[in-house]
């Protein structure tokens, strides 16, 4: 029994690995989500009662360890419950600021503890360690802050700034590859710290709030990438295989996203896109509009035979995903068709709305994703757009010009009819003009997403579903 106690972490750290690797797999679709989250947990709870019983890693400290665990709960339990869905991007963000702080704090902390200076590969380790760890807790503090309005959203920008952040990066560098390769200065180890916190704030600056959640995405990758080092470091084998897949996974998630919107990585970082939107935003098409009531929308879908839902950022600051699901439920059961098309960067994070729809219990057989759906709209008599709007914008085919050209949308003007649900003519995440509002057979229903499906739904509700 007691070879078993001494043994036991290394079963608890087996088995925490294959849940990591599990969890990510299942939380890869909307129906599995709950199990990769269970499944996490009960890795992470291993993983934790492991470090615990492996002694000689935690000399009587148990009670400075509860005492941490405690305060994280208290502080990470209601920010879990409280926090709105459209909040996630920057509490996602403070989340890896923390992790991120973590890891360099315990590169720091070998740094000067070890009973012999750190050297070879374990030096290496640990100087990736504490530049992704130190820039990454800074960088997503910005991006919270952009997010959360507490920085300024728009990219700040200057000449030769790329010039200045790379130079910078690259002094971090040779300080911190200087105590691998010779004895440094005192100096020299702290100099590094505090260029690779600067470096953070640098690097987040000339980026635009609504980029951050593929920056978020990237932040999560180095954060993981720390941790991984983090584990070459203490020779921990499970934060190795914790930490790689977390650097692979938001390095692969990223990408995607970058995709999604089809742009390049480097124009994401570099390429202030906040500042062209706001320029193209403030232009208006004087081309008319056809706006409709409730009414009129409620009777064109009771004619209907297949409609086909589009949800977009809108409904997610809205929050009508429950009014959408009753409405939902009134065509189903009056026999009409009802699907939904989810574009894979609609609203503002990845599976934002099939995380709100699958919130609502909307049924995943009725969710698809734009490649599965995009044929389906010719077939469709009503395409309802609510709170969509880049990703349904018809320029990203055509208009070169365009700061969304060649980004893959939703082809719901292939549908008979459009319905368009938001409140003004205003632009979207692009800041652009969306030529879908003035096509002949869209109407616009203008109003808040909730409100006006509210008022549909009773429409509808009016009339008996066997008339
Ligand atoms: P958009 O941001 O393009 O448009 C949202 C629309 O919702 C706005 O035009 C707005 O119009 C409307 N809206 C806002 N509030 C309400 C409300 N209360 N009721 C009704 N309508 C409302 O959203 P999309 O989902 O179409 O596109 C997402 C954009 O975000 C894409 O450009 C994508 O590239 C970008 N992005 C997405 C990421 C992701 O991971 N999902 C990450 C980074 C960027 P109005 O003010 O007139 O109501």
């Amino acid at each position: 029994m007691e070879g078993f106690m001494q043994s036991f972490w290394m079963y608890a750290y087996f088995a925490a690995a294959f849940a990591t690797v599990f969890s990510i797999k299942w939380l890869s679709h909307p129906s599995t989500a709950r199990r990769g989250v269970i499944i996490g947990e009960i890795g992470f709870t291993l993983a934790i009662l492991g470090t615990l019983l492996r002694l000689e890693a935690v000399p009587n400290q148990y009670i400075a360890i509860l005492i941490a665990i405690a305060i994280g709960a208290m502080i990470g339990a209601p920010m879990a419950k409280l926090m709105p869905m459209t909040s996630v991007p920057q509490f996602t963000a403070l989340s890896h600021a923390f992790g991120a702080l973590a890891a360099a704090l315990v590169g720091t902390a070998e740094y000067y503890i070890a009973a012999e200076p750190p050297h070879g590969f374990t030096v290496v380790a640990l100087i990736i360690e504490v530049l992704l760890g130190f820039l990454t807790f800074t960088a997503s503090l910005m991006a919270f802050g952009k997010l959360q309005g507490l920085v300024p959203s728009p990219p700040i920008t200057y000449k030769g700034q790329n010039f200045v952040n790379l130079t910078f990066l690259a002094c971090g560098i040779v300080l911190g590859i200087w105590p691998m390769i010779a004895t440094a200065p005192i100096w020299v180890f702290p100099a590094f710290t505090v260029i690779a916190l600067i470096f953070g704030v640098m690097f987040i600056l000339p980026i635009g709030g609504g980029d951050m959640p593929t920056v978020i995405a990237l932040l999560n990758s180095f954060a993981g990438a720390s941790a991984c080092a983090m584990g070459f470091t203490l020779g921990n084998h499970l934060l190795i295989i914790a930490g790689a897949l977390n650097a692979a996974s938001g390095f692969i998630l990223s990408m995607i996203m970058c995709k999604a919107m089809n742009r390049s990585f480097t124009n994401v970082l570099f390429g202030a896109f906040g500042q062209a939107q706001e320029k193209s935003g403030t232009k208006s098409e004087a081309r008319p509009v056809h706006s409709a009531s409730a009414e009129d929308a409620a009777m064109m879908m009771l004619n209907a035979q297949k409609v086909i839902i589009v949800p977009g950022y809108g409904m997610a600051v809205a929050q009508a995903q429950h009014k959408v699901r009753e409405l939902a439920d009134q065509l189903i059961k009056r026999d009409i068709d009802v699907q939904f098309a989810i574009h894979p960067v609609a609203g503002r994070m990845p599976g934002h709305m099939n995380v709100l729809l699958a919130e609502a219990d909307i049924s995943y057989d009725r969710l698809h994703e734009m490649e599965d759906i995009n044929n389906d709209f010719g077939e469709a008599d009503v395409a309802l757009v609510i709170g969509a709007n880049d990703v349904v914008n018809p320029a990203a085919r055509h208009d070169k010009t365009s700061p969304i050209y060649g980004m893959p949308i939703l082809d719901v003007d292939k549908a008979k009819h459009v319905m368009v649900i938001k409140r003004s003519m205003n632009a979207g995440f692009a800041g652009i003009e969306n030529e879908l509002y003035h096509d002949d057979k869209t109407l616009m229903l203008f109003g808040d997403a909730k409100g006006m499906v509210a008022e549909i739904v009773k429409e509808i509700g009016a009339q008996s579903p066997t008339s």
